[in-house]
């Protein structure tokens, strides 16, 4: 075992950007199996229209991280743009699905991890369409529209769909710190870790646990439109690391 474990979010993976899955592919091939796991905090692929739209893109990158996961553990949180990934592609994948606010034990320090969209509270519309579209009933719907509908309703959201002009403003918007703290206490944490904000960084906020103030720790992972963004965790600390996509495979 490592002794360390990666967390990664935000790749937006999608089949016209090769240099992203490129990217994907050594950090798996190279790096991902000397860790004790690895983490995707959601939004791994640009958009997911269901487990049914299983092509030659996202069968690649299922048999990639299937291949990692025979050694290496890989956990998944869901997005705000693949919340409706299943558990038949994540069997597909080896993928192991996380409730959305999920606490680990990362070496000695509990740790929160979620994909973030749900601190952003301020997009009030959007937290309207999130609630709608977690309900089991909204999924049932619209997954039992056919595929077509489904990859049109995708491919024009500009103008068919309000959810995507949602999904997209509310990238620009940063989290709630009342809604931050909120999510430490209730959980009863003093780190945590997501993604979402596509603002890579680290923040020290101070908050209530007991009855004693504390610094608590959130980590923000950063995507991957210009290069590689992986934290690397280990008893001693953490690390925000980038992989550059010039770098050729092999
Ligand atoms: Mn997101």
């Amino acid at each position: 075992m490592g002794k360390f474990t990666y967390f990664i979010s935000d790749l937006h993976l999608s089949a016209e950007r090769q240099d992203i899955t490129d990217c994907l592919m050594t950090f798996l091939r190279e790096d991902a199996p000397n860790a004790d796991a690895l983490y995707i905090l959601g939004d791994l692929f640009e958009v997911w229209i269901g487990d049914d739209d299983l092509n030659p893109f996202t069968q690649f990158i299922a048999q990639a991280l299937h291949n990692l996961s025979l050694t290496t553990p890989v956990y998944f949180i869901h997005g705000n743009r693949d919340f409706a990934l299943k558990s038949k592609y994540a069997k597909l994948a080896g993928l192991t699905l996380l409730d959305e606010q999920t606490v680990l034990d990362l070496y000695g320090t509990p740790t929160l991890v979620l994909h973030g969209d749900e601190l952003c509270t301020r997009d009030v519309e959007y937290m309207r369409f999130r609630k709608k579209s977690r309900s089991r009933l909204w999924q049932m719907f619209m997954l039992s529209l056919p595929l077509s509908w489904r990859r049109r309703i995708a491919n024009n959201g500009r103008n068919v769909s309000a959810q995507n002009k949602q999904a997209l403003s509310m990238e620009i918007m940063d989290v709630t710190p009342s809604e931050v703290i909120n999510t430490y206490e209730r959980h009863g944490v003093m780190r945590m870790i997501h993604g979402h904000t596509h603002r890579p960084d680290i923040h020290i906020h101070v908050i209530n646990l007991d009855g004693v103030k504390k610094d608590a720790t959130r980590i923000v992972l950063g995507d991957w439109y210009s290069q590689g963004s992986i934290l690397k965790v280990d008893r001693h600390g953490f690390e925000l690391q980038q992989r550059s996509f010039k770098k050729s495979a092999n």
